[in-house]
């Protein structure tokens, strides 16, 4: 299994992941020619992928998609609620936008949607099983709920959110709103946060986590890695996690399995 996290952030989220014989994109929340020119970089074009899944309806994460859909045809699968609330839908080819099931397949991938908590209009992450590996995604997420801990649990590879740290956000510029908007229920998950869950999470001998979904005011990579790492390592289980770090502007690669 090949999972490269092609951007992420709020200024834009897009994975790539390979396995079995699905090829399949998760978020167009950056333009075409970025996620065209890095699939090319990793050998593999738009026109190779099997389906596009959508997350939910914010802008960081659909940017790119209706001139992707417009200029290639691949499947994109979100769900009801989530086309009908984005603002583009009446401009997309209607037979390439595909309803989420509770499960389905693309080729001989099998693809498990899970609701997330966060403001949106139907918000999900999503389990993907293949090669007998298992790969989650749970990026935009105000708290960890019971279905999420289970949608997450014996993954090999997570990709995380780990949006802020409490008392940058805190102590930061953002106006109060905003900041109310991001702690609460509906809003990101705190590098703490993500710790604690990855500690709670019934899981396999390793795992691999990508940490995502990064705040550029209010965290930094290394703020994020060293607060996820305490967390763990008070626990005493610093050696059953790879944790590896994502950015807004450039692959983050790993290859598992
Ligand atoms: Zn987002
Ligand atoms: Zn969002």
């Amino acid at each position: 299994m090949e999972v490269h996290v092609l951007a992420s952030g709020s200024s834009g989220n897009a994975t790539y992941l390979q396995l079995g014989q699905a090829r399949i994109l998760v978020d167009a929340g950056i333009s075409t020619r970025r996620i065209q020119q890095s699939l090319i970089k990793l050998g593999t074009s738009i026109a190779e992928l099997d389906g596009i899944l959508i997350t939910h309806e914010h802008r960081d994460h659909i940017y790119g998609l209706e001139t992707l859909m417009k200029k290639f045809h691949v499947p994109v699968y979100a769900t009801a609620k989530t086309w009908d609330a984005m603002y583009l839908k009446a401009r997309l080819p209607d037979n390439y936008c595909v309803e989420l099931k509770p499960s389905f397949t693309v080729q001989d991938v099998c693809i498990e949607p899970f609701r997330i908590s966060h403001d949106a209009a139907d918000p999900v992450g999503y389990s993907i099983y293949g090669e007998n590996m298992k790969c989650s995604m749970a990026t935009d997420l105000g708290f960890v709920t019971e279905g999420v801990k289970q949608a997450l649990a014996l993954s090999d590879v997570l990709v995380l959110e780990s949006n802020h740290d409490v008392k940058m956000l805190e102590n930061g510029s953002y106006p109060w709103y905003l900041k109310k908007r991001i702690l609460s229920n509906r809003g990101h998950l705190s590098n703490l946060d993500a710790g604690w869950l990855l500690t709670r999470l019934e899981r396999k001998n390793h795992t691999h986590v990508f940490l995502a979904h990064m705040s550029k005011e209010n965290n930094t990579p290394e703020v994020a890695k060293s607060t996820v790492c305490e967390v763990l390592q008070s626990q005493k289980l610093t050696d059953e996690f790879s944790i590896h770090l994502t950015y807004p502007d450039c692959i983050s690669s790993l290859s598992a399995g």
